[in-house]
């Protein structure tokens, strides 16, 4: 068998022609979508990262402000730039780039956030709502990799799923999605034993560990016919790859994404869809068919 390429560039194309057409709706009722992002530090990837989302704003017409504070910057300092933007009402969603410098909680920082803003998805009041199947703004990369299992009409209830990451960011919000669209799940992690067993097993294999060469999803640890989403970036030899051993694996599985272009243009879409969902929320205007889903 030779997987299928689940093309996460082509799908995000099309998602971003319907979220321009909504956002140019939205601006024709006066309301101009917005997206703060806040950067502290510089870290060349978030950098990187960061430049991936205001192009995307600027290509679906969603206005977008970049924020930054020093390395050295205090959490007084941070809390009070998250606060002045909850409170102002032109920005819509609020995006605080991860990884942040030692001195700082992660989880503490993320909770100062306004729900309503939280366009991606780490507040515990969307995680909440994520738990009670309330998916609402839900985060970005599990969300981009359930567009691309629909679109790819990969099936899902009953299927059993292999997920190996248990991070707040990809492995537990996905968790839910996929329990909430009935698959049996199983999450797997640094201290599971047998992985290769565990994932054989698996209609769809969800890696994204990211330790590469201390973790490769080999060709016999998925089963013929496997569904293979692969969310990790690593860098080996100067090249971007996933977890799976590409060559391997895209000769048993059914469908496989490739890195890059795969889970990383999804997961900027979808973060342009969560600023419109904010924005649609917030203003009360137009719920166009891509926020209605
Ligand atoms: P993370 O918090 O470091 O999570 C890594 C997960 O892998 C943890 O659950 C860890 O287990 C598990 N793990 C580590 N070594 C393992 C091993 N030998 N066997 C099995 N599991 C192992 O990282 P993250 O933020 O979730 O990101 C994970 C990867 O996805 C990274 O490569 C990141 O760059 C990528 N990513 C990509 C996108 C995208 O848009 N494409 C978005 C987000 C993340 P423990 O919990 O036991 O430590």
């Amino acid at each position: 068998m030779t997987a299928t390429l689940m093309d996460g560039r082509a799908l995000s194309s099309k998602m971003a022609e319907k979220i321009t057409a909504d956002v140019s709706r939205m601006k024709a009722q006066g309301k101009e979508p917005t997206l703060a992002t806040i950067l502290v530090g510089d870290d060349p990837s978030s950098k990187v990262y960061l430049g991936s989302k205001h192009k995307a704003a600027q290509k679906t017409g969603i206005a977008s402000q970049s924020h930054s504070l020093p390395a050295d910057a205090s959490e007084e300092e941070l809390v009070s730039l998250i606060e002045g933007l909850n409170r102002d009402r032109r920005v819509d969603g609020i995006l605080l780039q991860l990884p942040l410098p030692h001195q700082f909680s992660e989880r503490k920082m993320i909770e100062r956030i306004s729900p309503e803003k939280d366009v991606d998805g780490l507040t515990s009041t969307n995680t909440g709502r994520l738990f009670y199947g309330q998916s609402d703004l839900v985060p970005c990369t599990p969300k981009g990799v359930m567009e691309l299992l629909h679109h790819y009409k990969v099936p899902i209830a009953s299927s059993s799923v292999v997920i190996v990451n248990r991070s707040p960011l990809v492995g537990k919000p996905l968790y839910h999605l996929l329990l909430t669209e009935d698959a049996t799940v199983t999450m797997c992690h640094s201290k599971s034993t047998d992985l290769a067993s565990t994932t054989r097993r698996a209609d769809i294999v969800i890696t994204a560990v990211g330790r590469r060469p201390g973790f490769v999803l080999t060709g016999p640890m998925v089963k013929d016919g496997a569904v293979v989403i692969d969310v990790a970036m690593n860098r080996v030899d100067g090249k971007l790859v996933g977890d799976a051993d590409f060559e391997a694996v895209s000769k048993k599985a059914s469908f496989i994404t490739p890195v890059p272009g795969g889970v990383g243009p999804m997961t900027v879409i979808m973060l342009m869809q969560n600023t419109l969902i904010a924005a649609s929320r917030q203003s009360g205007l137009l719920l166009s068919s891509v926020v209605q889903g």
